[in-house]
């Protein structure tokens, strides 16, 4: 489907839990501000750290409701039957409107949705090293209990088989290195 003039491209990045999504979209946010990233509405507790607004929009089970019902939401998703995180659509309107670099950091469910209402969109999935790396990856992060753990780790295994519904598949070995490639798929620069 060709681009709409003055409309810049967006790009979905997707890929198993603690593949380093969240890193790699934060050193986007650090080396690349040009580059619009969503801030997603999120039913979970915030982590430490973690400020309303910009990590996240931390919204009650109500907000959320109202924002599905109001059909604000691009897309939305029940991560690990955990908590519900969804894209507020307004923003990445405005971002692409305005011609810029857009970009959402989202679960598979989510993608799916995306590639639905906006198959023009860029899909990548960003992938790790190995299964044991991933493994290792989530229990070094020890945010989460050994339940939460498990049930995430069944979920990656899931995700990690859907790969091959995605334009494009980046290897996260080198934080940078991941950051360089996506930043040159949607046409920018390496930082100088
Ligand atoms: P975390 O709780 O670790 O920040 O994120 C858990 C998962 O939720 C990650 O896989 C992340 O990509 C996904 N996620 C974050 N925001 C959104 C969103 O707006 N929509 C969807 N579908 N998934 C999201």
């Amino acid at each position: 489907m060709p681009e709409q003039p003055g409309r810049s491209r967006l790009v979905v990045l997707a890929g198993p839990t603690a593949v380093g999504k969240g890193t790699v979209a934060a050193a986007v946010r650090e080396h690349h501000p040009e580059v619009w990233i969503s801030v997603s509405a999120t039913t979970r507790a915030p982590r430490p750290g973690e400020v309303d607004g910009v990590h996240y929009r931390f919204v009650s089970d109500e907000e959320f409701d109202r924002m599905v019902d109001s059909s604000q939401l691009l897309e939305w998703a029940t991560v690990h039957r955990a908590a519900r995180y969804g894209t507020p659509r307004g923003p990445v309107e405005e971002a692409l409107a305005a011609g810029r670099p857009a970009m959402l950091e989202i679960d598979l469910q989510g993608a799916r949705q995306v590639r639905e209402s906006m198959p023009e969109a860029l899909f990548v999935f960003l992938k790790p090293p190995s299964w044991d790396e991933l493994v290792r990856r989530l229990v070094g992060r020890g945010t989460e209990t050994e339940a939460e753990r498990e049930r995430r780790l069944a979920t990656a295994r899931d995700e990690l088989a859907a790969e091959e519904e995605f334009d494009v598949t980046i290897v996260n070995r080198e934080v940078h290195e991941a950051v360089e490639e996506l930043v040159t798929l949607m046409g920018l620069g390496p930082e100088s």
